[in-house]
């Protein structure tokens, strides 16, 4: 008998990761399936970065770590803070992780207590919900869409908190729909906040140095938000490290204490050698990654093109992070060669089966009449990718 606990039974999947794994399993089978699934850059990690792992080989890092990351790396997370972000830490404010993801979980972890409630400017990250979940917290969606540019109003934020509101969850450049909050939004969201000093911000900033306009402002460096803000950041996305798996987050030194514990008890330090890479893409200047913004840049002024072709999707503009989260809706209800498509999973599925095509339905993010389609890929793939999708479509 299969006796699974009810955390395990009441968690989702991990829609992106399931997507991908989808996709890969349909190419072992010889699909020629073209995967806008996961959020990945298609570049190889930059050559001063690799070098520093082989040299910290060759230095023998092979023991444990300790538990919150080398010390000389948490000083490099300081000086990047300060240098990018505005944000004065120490490195006992810092907390090195297997990857953002767990420095998100680390803080949910700490922070939330059963029944306490959890903010979500929709559409937020498919593992935002299922955190708050794993850590006997309900959430509260915030909903927007495409016609404010998914951007939630400081009047929606009042009305949405509770007294059980302990956390909320702030994501610019925002994953999936690309959306970036200007410094007055945030500062709009600050004055609201500033009335209810229980509430706690987690600030994802994973995607700051994909931004194709304003730079990203961090809003921990509000000032009476530095108290209760944690801000959470990696190298996966800006230095090409997806699988080297380094987040890391900084804020209030008694939060940092209480994710080092948990992370004890759980995984320790993070891998060794990654750290040390770690500290060379921090200290390079941001200029070292820009060649891989601009490509992305092109990217996505060619994919919004490709997108205008196709019948029936409404799209806003992304100013940062790598995907684009057309709205699909039109589509709702339509029978299209034999298939009938109800909500966002249908079209998703569609694509997948009739261009090969594996995108993310919109439902995962909490924005059901949307999918989400990563343009981090190759050129030649995303052409492909949209003729496919026009042809089966128009
Ligand atoms: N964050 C990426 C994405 O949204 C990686 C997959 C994941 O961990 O969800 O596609």
């Amino acid at each position: 008998m299969q006796q699974l606990s009810d955390r395990i039974n009441n968690l989702p999947v991990s829609e992106t990761l399931a997507m991908a794994a989808k996709a890969r399993e349909l190419k072992a089978e010889g699909k020629d399936i073209i995967s806008l699934s996961l959020g990945e850059p298609d570049f190889n990690t930059p050559d001063f970065i690799k070098d520093a792992a082989k040299q910290a080989i060759d230095d023998n890092y092979n023991s444990y770590s300790p538990v919150d990351g080398y010390l000389d790396l948490r000083e490099a997370i300081c000086r990047k803070f300060k240098r990018d972000n505005n944000l004065t830490y120490s490195p006992n404010q810092i907390v090195v992780s297997t990857g953002a993801k767990q420095s998100i979980a680390n803080i949910a972890l700490v922070l939330l207590n059963p029944g306490d409630e959890v903010l979500l400017p929709a559409p937020y990250w498919v593992s935002y919900s299922a955190i708050a979940t794993l850590a006997e917290a309900t959430y509260k969606e915030i909903p927007s869409s495409i016609d404010t540019d998914f951007k939630i109003t400081p009047e929606q934020l009042e009305a949405a908190i509770t007294p059980k509101t302990k956390l909320i969850f702030f994501n610019s450049p925002n994953n999936p729909s690309g959306t970036v909050y200007t410094e007055s939004e945030y500062r709009a969201f600050a004055k609201i906040l500033e009335k209810y000093p229980n509430i706690y911000i987690l600030s994802d900033e994973i995607y700051e140095h994909i931004n194709y306009g304003q730079p990203n402002f961090s809003f921990a460096s509000i000032e009476s938000m530095y108290d209760r803000t944690i801000t959470v950041n990696g190298v996966a996305k800006a230095f090409a490290m997806t699988g080297w798996r380094i987040g890391y987050m900084g804020g209030p030194a008694w939060i940092a204490k209480a994710c080092t514990k948990i992370q004890g008890q759980i995984t320790s330090g993070a891998n060794c050698i990654a750290q040390r890479a770690t500290i060379a893409a921090l200290d390079a200047p941001v200029s070292k990654i820009q060649f891989m913004v601009d490509e992305f840049h092109k990217r996505r002024d060619l994919v919004l093109e490709l997108l205008s072709e196709i019948k029936g999707i409404n799209i806003n503009t992304p100013k940062g992070a790598f995907y684009v989260f057309p709205d699909v809706s039109s589509y709702f209800g339509k029978t299209i060669d034999g298939v009938t498509i109800n909500d966002a999973g249908d079209f998703s599925m569609f694509l997948l089966e009739k261009a090969n095509v594996a995108t993310v339905t919109g439902g995962a993010f909490g924005a059901p009449d949307c999918i989400r389609l990563s343009y981090a890929a190759s050129t030649e793939d995303l052409k492909e990718a949209f003729k496919r999708i026009k042809n089966v479509l128009n």
